[in-house]
């Protein structure tokens, strides 16, 4: 499966922001600072609401 995006909305602001499904370094929301996505060496974890699933082509 090819990298995969999400749309994922802060839980702390409610921004919808896209999110890399393997982020190799944290991804911040870009409005309030809060981690949304944290690497685990493969798939990002991702603490937040997962609005939807943006395949890459
Ligand atoms: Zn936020």
């Amino acid at each position: 499966m090819a990298g995969s995006y999400y749309r994922v909305r802060c839980s702390d602001c409610e921004n919808e922001q896209i999110v890399f499904g393997k982020a190799s370094s944290e991804v911040a929301c870009a409005v309030c600072g809060t981690t949304l996505a944290v690497p685990t060496g493969g798939k990002a974890e991702i603490d937040h609401e997962i609005l939807e699933t943006v395949e890459s082509r």
